[in-house]
């Protein structure tokens, strides 16, 4: 696989093809703007046909034993832990992130598929005793159907992976939609299922953009099941899109995520956590540290050690070894990024550190932004209510520990959550009081791994999960099953005597 001007294609039903329209777009590297490839900018009648393989796909695939599905998914694993490194490396010039960030994207995707190859074996469901005589009772796991699978350009392996290899060790098959920013990541995760033995029809990958090719995924009526992961607005609207055909809709959104540093908290481990949270992949996780609560005992210090700490990060592109932060993503992002730091001006908060865009030498040829980090930020300011998806930061200062808590649970989002502090009273109170899927002690609000739920409270999705167990749930459907070998009609409910 060459990248350049290399034209790549959509994979339905076991064929690479293009486009019915001929139509292209391609994908750039944000660091330096050198051209990826050259993808299909699909249409509807792509979509069409893609869900027509995948539907045609499931009534085989859904016999294949789980434990066999498993395996083909074993070898999936082995498959990806050997590109490994090719991986990294395409994902630090197409994504941006930075070498080691990008590793970590590509293990997750190793890690899942690992994990749920392991889950064909299991896939358990319940046995239960019936209330009446000589009857059998229980429920099993079914697959649903076919998938849409509609992903951001941020974990553009990790995503893709925590979706579809759960999908399919259920026995669905699947259409991706990847990002239009990130295609040829997604492209070569789905080579490398064909080369694993993933049968044709059972995953496809349909490119183009989220009006067009997402649009119909999700209004398709052949579509049971819609993983979306985007912003709140991209789930609102997809949810109201899939509302006619009543379809299960599981959205893992925004977060507007805080680390509270309290001022018994060892501050050095503090700062660490804060840097590695807010700067990291540029601060676009859905996971990243965009506020930072102190205690005002420690506030003043902990400000001082913060932006010394940002101001010695260096930036550049992913794949030289000195660069700790990368690009943001296009050009659309640094402006955002940019709005947001005059829009922080604007409210009164000071600016600290960073908030302009770096165009000195080489960083001129990519989208650069300078950690940027905000104090005596107002709960309630736009800079801390709003996911801004970049290496923005907004230091607020509170008095105590249950101020603390109701500044973190004071925004509409509720993904990720975490607290510095060396008193284990507050740290379970922190445990039960954060309203978030995810809390994190003496740790920033990243780092997950795959075998628990991942997902948020709040406008940050519909309830469901993510990895883990929790992500059999989205795809699988329960049935109850109910075996009377009586040899006569017994009537639940009324032949009540034993
Ligand atoms: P986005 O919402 O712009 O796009 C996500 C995907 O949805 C893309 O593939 C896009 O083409 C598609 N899409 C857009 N409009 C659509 C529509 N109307 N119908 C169907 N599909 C449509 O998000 P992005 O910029 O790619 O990613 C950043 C966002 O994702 C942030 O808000 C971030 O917090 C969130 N995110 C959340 C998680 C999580 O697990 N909660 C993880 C990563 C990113």
């Amino acid at each position: 696989m060459a990248t350049g001007t290399q034209t790549f294609r959509n994979y339905i039903g076991g064929e690479w093809v293009d486009a019915a329209s001929g139509e292209t777009f391609e994908s750039t590297s944000p660091a330096d703007g050198e051209t990826i490839g050259v993808f299909p900018r699909s249409a509807a009648e792509d979509v069409d046909r893609a869900v027509e393989a995948a539907k045609a796909a499931f009534e085989e695939w859904r016999l294949v034993p789980a434990p066999k599905r498993g395996e083909i998914l074993f070898d999936l694993a082995r498959v990806l832990e050997r590109e490994k490194p090719a991986l990294t490396d395409l994902m630090t010039r197409e994504m941006g992130k930075v070498r080691s960030e990008a590793g970590g994207d590509v293990q997750e995707a190793i890690d899942i598929t690992y994990y749920m190859a392991g889950e064909g074996r299991r896939l358990f469901g319940q046995t239960t005793p019936s209330e009446l005589r000589d009857k059998w009772n229980m429920s099993v796991r079914m697959p649903i159907g076919v998938v849409g699978a509609i992903t951001p350009w941020n974990f553009p392996i990790a995503i893709p992976s925590w979706k579809l290899i759960p999908a399919l060790v259920c026995g669905n098959t699947v259409v991706l939609k990847p990002a239009t920013d990130t295609p040829l990541l997604a492209e070569r995760f789905v080579e490398l299922m064909v080369e694993a033995g993933i049968p044709a029809g059972v995953v496809n990958i349909v490119h183009g953009g989220g009006g067009t090719v997402g649009e119909r995924l999700v209004r398709h009526p052949d579509v049971p099941v819609i993983t979306l992961t985007g912003s709140r607005e991209t789930g609102v609207a997809v949810l109201q899109s899939a509302a006619e055909n009543l379809k299960h809709v599981h959205l893992e959104l925004g977060g507007k995520n805080a680390i509270i540093v309290m001022d018994d908290a060892d501050l050095d481990l503090a700062v660490e956590g804060i840097v590695w949270s807010a700067f990291g992949t540029s601060g676009q996780r859905c996971t990243a540290a965009s506020r930072v609560i102190a205690h005002e005992a420690i506030y003043d210090a902990l400000q001082s050690r913060l932006v010394a700490a940002a101001e010695r990060l260096r930036l550049g592109p992913g794949w030289e070894e000195d660069t700790d932060v990368g690009p943001v993503i296009n050009q659309a992002a640094v402006e955002k990024i940019h709005a947001y730091t005059k829009i922080g001006s604007g409210e009164g908060a000071r600016l600290l550190t960073g908030g302009e865009i770096a165009s000195d030498g080489e960083l001129a040829k990519g989208f650069f932004y300078r950690p940027t980090i905000f104090g005596d930020v107002d709960p309630q300011m736009r800079i801390a209510q709003e996911e801004i998806f970049g290496p923005t930061t907004a230091l607020i200062r509170v008095g105590d520990f249950d101020e603390a808590i109701r500044v973190s649970n004071g925004i509409r989002y509720g993904l990720s959550s975490s607290i510095f502090t060396r008193d284990v009273n507050k740290a379970f109170r922190a445990m039960r009081d954060l309203q978030a899927g995810i809390t994190y002690v003496n740790a920033g609000t990243i780092g997950a791994e795959v075998h628990l739920p991942f997902g948020g409270t709040k406008a940050t999705g519909n309830g469901h999960r993510e990895a883990g167990q929790a992500a059999l749930d989205v795809f699988t459907e329960w049935k109850s099953i109910y075996v009377d070998y009586s040899g006569r009609l017994q009537k639940a409910q009324i032949d009540v005597a034993g």
